[in-house]
């Protein structure tokens, strides 16, 4: 339920609406607006009708439902766009978000390498996965800590700030010691005990979409982290699974207008795993920008022929200094900036 305030509610009044709340068994998420303050009341949908009887309590206005299965991260309870401030850096309002980096680390000197080039390109953010969800068991799975480790040396380095993926809730707080944003990835974007422990973590999460997953279900892993008490999402569109066997996923570009007009968190664009081939990364990136993505993540190796994973997919440093100086046209059409 959604509990909007007058606009002249005092703090008193504010202070008792959140504490009747809490009293009813329900979890209050209070929006201070400029105009009023509207709280919203999450918790067992089959109770709700308890907390209609708040409507006489005095300064508040209205209580009404919230009609969508996604409570926090839609845009009934919160409309304004959320910004996830990362050391200077923003994301979701007018820079543009601008991940590069390799599929895999590998060793100091592939990342090193790339670290510096992507940053001279202008990335603001290195990724690089040190735990890799590899289909097949017999695939390389990652250096581990030892990656991370390389990855922050990386960071202190260039001053790129850090995305790696988690793939188990064992490994929480070892990635959220070295990564400034956590990743999780397609293939654990159902796995709701991880979601719900990065809900517990006072980082970022990039949750990416699930190869299988709807808007909609996309939308409740998300409302998963926001739910355990995290609100700095950012969502990645990756690629859906289609009949299309010509690329590796269908980079579904409709989805970002799509997310947008459904959820106040950013949204960012893959076209790297979206497309599984390295000649169609720079035109996806221009699109993606069309379409009103908050940033990219792009992967980019040294030598993408001897990468140990998604070397199709990768730039050459080279080439990701061309997509940046196309994509700066593309930005500004859009009033965006690096
Ligand atoms: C990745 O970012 O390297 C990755 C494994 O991506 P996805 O989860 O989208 O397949
Ligand atoms: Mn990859």
């Amino acid at each position: 339920m959604i509990i909007v305030m007058q606009k002249d509610a005092s703090k008193e009044q504010i202070d008792h609406v959140i504490d009747r709340i809490k009293q009813l068994g329900y979890t209050p998420h209070p929006i201070y607006g400029e105009q009023r303050t509207v709280v919203g009341a999450i918790g067992d949908e089959r109770g709700k009708f308890r907390l209609e009887s708040l409507a006489s309590v005095p300064g508040v206005e209205t209580v009404m439902p919230i009609l969508k299965p996604y409570k926090l991260v839609g845009k009934e309870l919160k409309t304004k766009p959320t910004v996830i401030t990362i050391d200077g850096h923003t994301v979701g309002a007018d820079e543009f978000m601008l991940i590069a980096g390799p599929c895999s680390v590998e060793n100091r000197d592939q990342i090193i390498t790339t670290a510096k080039a992507v940053k001279k390109a202008g990335a603001q953010y290195l990724r690089g996965g040190a735990f890799k969800p590899r289909t097949s068991p017999y695939s390389f799975q990652g250096l581990e800590e030892e990656g991370l480790k390389l990855l922050k040396e990386a960071s202190d380095i260039t001053g790129l700030k850090i995305v790696t993926e988690v793939i188990t809730p064992t490994d929480v707080l070892l990635v959220a010691k070295y990564a400034d944003i956590l990743q999780i990835g397609a293939r654990n974007m159902n796995n709701y005990a991880l979601l719900k422990d990065l809900g517990k973590i006072n980082k970022p999460v990039m949750l990416k979409r699930g190869m299988m997953a709807t808007v909609q279900d996309f939308l409740m892993a998300a409302e998963y982290i926001a739910s355990e008490g995290n609100p700095n999402i950012i969502l990645c569109e990756r690629g859906i699974r289609t009949f299309e066997t010509a690329t590796r996923n269908t980079l579904d570009l409709s989805a970002v207008p799509l997310l947008k007009s459904r959820t106040h968190l950013p949204v960012l664009v893959d076209p790297s795993h979206g497309t599984g081939i390295h000649d169609l990364v720079i035109p996806m990136s221009k699109a993606a920008v069309a379409c009103g993505a908050d940033g990219l993540l792009v992967e980019v190796h040294p030598n993408p022929e001897e990468a140990f994973s998604d070397g199709a997919q990768s730039l050459l440093p080279e080439e990701f200094d061309e997509l940046v100086k196309e994509l700066i046209k593309y930005l500004k059409l859009e009033g965006k900036k690096l």
